[in-house]
C-alpha cells in the first residue's frame, strides 16, 4: 500500500500489514531501523489528542525499566537497558509510566501538554521523607 489512508477508507476484511518486507531478528532491530508499512500505526503521529505529557528526570532514573515494560503504547525509549527518553509521536499521555516509576521522588511526572518542559524539571519536588 503506497499511500496512506484513514482508519473508515479501508475495504471490509482489508488485511493491513505490519512491514513492507520480511524483518529477520526484529527483537534486536531498532522500531526506526524496521520496515513498517504506511498502515503500521507505528509510521503515524497518534499522539495529539494528548492533554498531559510525562517529563522524564534522569537525575532519578535507576533504570528499572518498569516504565518500559508497562507503557501500553511502547512509547518508552531505552537503549542497552538505559532509560533515553520518551516517544512523543505515540504517547498518549496515560501516565501508566508515572504510577510504575518506583523511585523517591519519581523519575517521570506528569504535566500539562502545552508547559515547557525545563520549567516542569525546575518544578521537580523534593524527595519524601519517611514519617518516623
Ligand atoms: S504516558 Fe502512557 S503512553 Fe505515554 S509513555 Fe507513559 S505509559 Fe507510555
Ligand atoms: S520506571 Fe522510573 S526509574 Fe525505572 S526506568 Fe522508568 S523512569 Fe527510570
Amino acid at each position: 500500500m503506497a499511500e496512506n489512508r484513514g482508519w473508515d477508507e479501508f475495504d471490509a476484511g482489508a488485511i493491513l500489514f505490519t512491514f513492507n518486507e520480511k524483518v529477520d531478528n526484529i527483537a534486536t532491530t531498532l522500531a526506526e531501523d524496521r520496515p513498517y508499512s504506511s498502515s503500521s500505526s507505528f509510521t503515524a503521529s497518534v499522539g495529539d489528542w494528548r492533554i498531559e505529557k510525562p517529563i522524564f528526570n534522569k537525575d532519578y532514573c535507576i533504570d528499572c525499566q518498569f516504565c518500559w515494560i508497562y507503557c501500553p503504547d511502547v512509547s518508552i525509549i531505552a537503549r542497552d537497558k538505559k532509560m533515553i527518553g520518551i516517544d512523543f509521536d505515540h504517547c498518549k499521555g496515560c501516565g501508566i509510566c508515572v504510577e510504575v516509576c518506583p523511585t523517591n521522588p519519581k523519575s517521570l511526572l506528569m504535566f500539562g501538554e502545552h508547559l515547557d518542559d525545563d520549567e516542569c524539571l525546575a518544578s521537580w519536588p523534593e524527595k519524601d521523607e519517611k514519617e518516623v
